[in-house]
C-alpha cells in the first residue's frame, strides 16, 4: 500500500502564502502588504523588515539555512544565487539574519547573464527585486524569492518585468471596455494561464552513455527503431509503476509548493508524459511552469530516470510542447471569453472575440516568433505539431455566428433579417465539439483561446506577453472608438462586423497538417515562417516596435536585446550540436564501424583459410564493403561539417542564424544519415551508445 498523502493539509505547506503571512504578520504589516499589492505601490522599509523577519524564522523552521533571489533571464530559464542567513557575532559564533533590505533588494553579480547589448562592462550590475505579487517559498535548503531583475540604468534583464507590465496594460484597457458596458464594480481583469507540459522519462544509466542527451537533451543520432508510435499504444495507456511512483513524488513535491498541478497521462509517444495544471493568473502561471520544469528534472533523478524536456528529443516520434490556455477574467469572476446568457453580455464577448481575432491576424508574426527556437524548429510544421502559420479555430457553432455578423444574416433563420449585436440572441455554444481540431496553432476552447505552438523546454513569458500586449492594443482601439460614438448599438454592430470581416482570413477550421492549407493560406496571404532563420527578423519589425514601446511592455533598448538573445542562443546551440555531432562521429561512430568492417575482413581471410579461396563469403563481403563505403561518406560529412562550423559569422547575427539555418543544419542532417545508416548495419554489441528501442522501449 501507498503511503497516503495528506494533500489538502501539504498544500503550499512550502510557500510563504497569503494565509501563513496573515498568521505570521502583525494586522497592520500585513495590510500594508496587502495594499501594496493592489496599488502597485512599493513597500516602505520598516515593513519590508518586519515582512523578512518572519519570513526568515518560518523558512528556518522549514529546514532552509539559505536565501536566493530567483530570477527568470531573457534566456528563458531561472536563475539563482544562495546566500546563507550567517552573521558573525565576533566571539567566532554567528546568528541567522535577513533583512528587509536582503528581501527587496539583491544584486547578484549577474554580469554573465547575456544582456543582449542593454549593459556594457562598465556598468555590469544587475539587480534583483521582490515581485511582491509572487510569494516565496523553500525548497532545497533555501528560501527563494522571486524577483524581477533589471539593469543599472534600470533596463529590464528577464522576463518577468515585461510579463508583469503587460498584465497591467491588458488589464486597464480591458476595464476601459468593461465600463462602456455599464460594469463599474470590475477594478482589475486578470490574465488566466494553465499551460500544460509535455515531456519524456529515460532510464539515467542509458542518459549516461549518450554524449548527445547530455551535451544538447536531444539525440543527434538513432536509426527509427522497428516500432516507433504507430500503434497509438502510449496514449492515454497504463502508466508503468516506474512513472507513477515519480509521478506521485513530483505531484507531492509540487503541491508543497503551491502547484496547483491536476492531470497526468502518458501521451502519444513512448516515454512520453504530460503534466497539466489548474489556471491561475499568468505571472504565477508562469513561475509554477518553471517550478515544475525544475522539480521533474530533479525527482526524475531520485527515480533514476532523466525528464527531457527538449522539444525533440527523438526523431521519428512525436516532439514535446507545451499547450498554453489563455482567457481573461474580471476580479468579480467572470470570464470575458464566456459566451454570456443574454444579448447584452454576447455583445460583449463578441468584442473581446473580435478583438482576439483581429490581433492575432495583425500580430502573426510577432505570435510566431516567440515560439522560435533551435529545438521548435524540428517540431513547427512536422506532423505532431501545429503548423508554423498561424490561425484560428472557432469551432462551427461560432464560426456561423461570424459568417452570419459579416454577411448580414440571422444566425437563427437566413431570410430574416440582420443578426443585432447587443439584441438578438446567440446561439449556445457548446463547449465539447470546439476542441476537435488539434491541429490548430490557436483555439477557441469553449471560454480560453489555446496557444499550441509553444515548445516544451521554453519559459510561457514570451508568448504570453504578446498575446496580452496584442489584446491590450486592439482593446484600447475599440475603446478609443466606442467611447466617442453617439450612438453606442450602432458603433459597436460597425465595429464588430468591420473587425471579422477585415480578419476573417485568419480563420481556419480544417485540417492544419494539410498541404492544401499551405497553399489556401499563401492566398489569404497568411504568414508562412517555417524557421527561426525565416522568422526573426519579423520579431523587431516597425509594427511589432511599435506595438510594444506604445504600450510601454519593451524600451526599443529592452526589445532590440529579447531579439539579440533569441540569435545567440540559436547560433550557440546549433554550434553546440554539430560540434557534439563531429565529436561523436570521430571518438565514436566510425571506430566503432572501423572495428566491425576490420573484424569481418579478418573473418573472410580465416573463412577463405579454413575453407579454400572458393568459398564466397558473400555476406561478410558485401556488408564489409558497404561499411567501408558509409564509413568514407560519413568521415567526409564529418569534415565538411567541422569545416562548415569555422565559417559560422563570429558575432551574433542574423547573418550567423542564416548561415546556420542554411549550411549547418543540412549537413548535419547529412551526417546524421549516414551515421544512422552504419547504426543498422552494425551489431549492437560493437555500437558504442544504447540505440532508440533501448531507450525509447526499456
Ligand atoms: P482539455 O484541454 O484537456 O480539454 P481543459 O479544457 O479542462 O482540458 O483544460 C486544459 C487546461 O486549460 C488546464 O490547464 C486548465 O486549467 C486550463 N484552463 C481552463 N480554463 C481556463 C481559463 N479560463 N483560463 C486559462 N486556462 C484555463
Ligand atoms: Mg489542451
Amino acid at each position: 500500500m501507498e503511503q497516503p498523502i495528506n494533500v489538502t493539509e501539504i498544500f503550499g505547506s512550502d510557500v510563504f502564502n497569503e494565509s501563513t503571512m496573515k498568521q505570521r504578520l502583525s494586522d497592520h504589516i500585513y495590510s500594508a502588504w496587502k495594499h501594496c499589492i493592489q496599488t502597485g505601490s512599493s513597500l516602505q522599509l520598516d515593513v519590508a523588515n518586519e515582512i523578512a523577519e518572519a519570513m526568515r524564522i518560518w523558512a528556518i523552521e522549514k529546514g532552509a539555512t539559505h536565501y536566493t533571489h530567483w530570477f527568470q533571464p531573457m534566456t528563458g530559464i531561472t536563475a539563482e544565487k544562495h546566500d546563507s542567513f550567517i552573521t558573525p557575532t565576533g566571539d567566532g559564533k554567528v546568528i541567522m539574519e535577513f533583512s528587509g533590505k536582503e528581501l527587496v533588494r539583491g544584486e547578484p553579480d549577474a554580469s554573465s547573464f547575456p544582456s543582449g547589448g542593454l549593459r556594457a562592462t562598465f556598468e555590469a550590475r544587475g539587480y534583483t527585486a521582490w515581485d511582491p505579487t509572487a510569494f516565496a517559498f523553500v525548497k532545497d535548503g533555501s528560501l527563494y524569492i522571486p524577483t524581477c531583475f533589471f539593469s543599472y540604468t534600470g533596463d529590464a534583464l528577464d522576463k518577468k518585468t515585461p510579463l508583469l507590465r503587460s498584465i497591467d496594460e491588458v488589464s486597464r484597457e480591458a476595464v476601459r471596455i468593461l465600463r462602456l458596458f455599464g460594469d463599474h464594480e470590475t477594478q482589475r481583469v486578470q490574465v488566466s494561464v494553465g499551460a500544460e507540459q509535455e515531456y519524456f522519462l529515460i532510464p539515467k544509466s542509458f542518459y549516461a552513455k549518450r554524449e548527445d542527451l547530455r551535451l544538447t537533451g536531444r539525440t543527434l543520432f538513432g536509426a527509427a527503431p522497428p516500432k516507433g508510435q504507430e500503434l497509438d499504444d502510449h496514449y492515454f495507456g497504463t502508466i508503468r509503476t516506474r512513472v507513477s511512483n515519480f509521478m506521485r513524488d513530483l505531484d507531492e513535491q509540487l503541491w508543497r509548493l503551491g502547484v496547483l498541478s491536476k492531470t497526468k497521462h502518458n501521451e502519444g509517444a513512448p516515454c512520453q508524459h504530460e503534466l497539466a495544471p489548474i489556471f491561475t493568473d499568468a505571472s504565477n502561471a508562469c513561475d509554477s511552469n518553471q517550478l515544475t520544469m525544475m522539480v521533474m528534472k530533479k525527482c526524475a533523478a531520485k527515480h533514476d530516470l532523466v525528464c527531457l524536456l527538449h522539444e525533440k528529443p527523438f526523431a521519428g516520434v512525436n516532439g514535446s510542447g507545451k499547450h498554453n490556455n489563455w482567457s481573461l477574467c474580471t476580479d468579480t469572476g467572470k470570464n470575458l471569453f464566456k459566451p454570456g446568457d443574454t444579448p447584452r453580455q454576447n455583445a460583449q464577448f463578441l468584442v473581446f472575440l473580435a478583438a482576439f481575432i483581429k490581433g492575432i491576424d495583425e500580430y502573426q508574426d510577432f505570435l510566431r516568433c516567440t515560439v522560435a527556437s533551435a529545438g521548435n524548429d524540428h517540431r513547427l510544421g512536422a506532423h505532431e505539431a501545429p503548423p508554423a502559420i498561424i490561425s484560428i479555430f472557432l469551432g462551427d457553432e461560432l464560426t456561423s455566428v461570424v459568417d452570419s455578423i459579416i454577411n448580414g444574416t440571422n444566425y437563427n433563420d437566413p431570410k430574416k433579417s440582420v443578426m443585432r449585436i447587443g439584441v438578438d440572441v446567440l446561439p449556445a455554444i457548446p463547449k465539447d465539439t470546439t476542441d476537435r481540431n488539434r491541429t490548430s496553432p490557436v483555439a477557441f476552447t469553449g471560454n480560453k483561446f489555446e496557444f499550441r505552438m509553444l515548445g516544451s523546454s521554453q519559459s510561457i513569458a514570451g508568448p504570453n506577453i504578446a498575446l496580452n500586449t496584442i489584446m491590450a492594443e486592439e482593446l484600447s482601439r475599440f475603446a478609443d472608438y466606442l467611447e466617442k460614438a453617439e450612438d453606442f448599438d450602432t458603433a459597436l454592430q460597425k465595429l464588430i462586423c468591420q473587425a471579422l470581416t477585415d480578419h476573417q482570413r485568419i480563420i481556419f477550421n480544417g485540417n492544419g497538417y494539410s498541404l492544401e492549407w499551405q497553399e489556401e493560406a499563401a492566398r489569404r496571404g497568411l504568414s508562412n515562417l517555417p524557421s527561426t532563420a525565416k522568422a526573426l527578423p519579423r520579431y523587431i519589425s516597425p509594427k511589432n516596435m511599435e506595438l510594444v514601446t506604445k504600450h510601454g511592455i519593451f524600451t526599443e533598448a529592452e526589445f532590440r536585446a529579447r531579439y539579440e538573445i533569441h540569435l545567440q542562443s540559436y547560433n550557440k546551440l546549433i554550434h553546440i550540436e554539430a560540434r557534439t555531432m563531429v565529436d561523436m562521429v570521430m571518438h565514436q561512430i566510425l571506430p566503432a564501424a572501423l572495428k566491425y568492417s576490420s573484424d569481418l575482413a579478418e573473418s573472410i581471410n580465416l573463412k577463405k583459410a579454413a575453407l579454400g579461396d572458393s568459398i564466397a563469403a558473400a555476406a561478410e563481403t558485401s556488408l564489409a564493403s558497404r561499411i567501408s563505403e558509409c564509413c568514407d561518406k560519413l568521415y567526409e560529412q564529418a569534415e565538411a561539417l567541422y569545416r562548415n562550423l569555422k565559417n559560422i559569422p563570429s558575432n551574433s547575427s542574423l547573418e550567423a542564424t542564416e548561415y546556420c539555418s542554411d549550411v549547418i543544419v543540412p549537413a548535419m542532417e547529412s551526417v546524421r544519415k549516414s551515421a544512422d545508416l552504419l547504426e543498422k548495419l552494425t551489431p549492437q554489441n560493437y555500437w558504442p551508445y544504447p540505440i532508440y528501442s533501448d531507450l525509447l522501449f526499456y
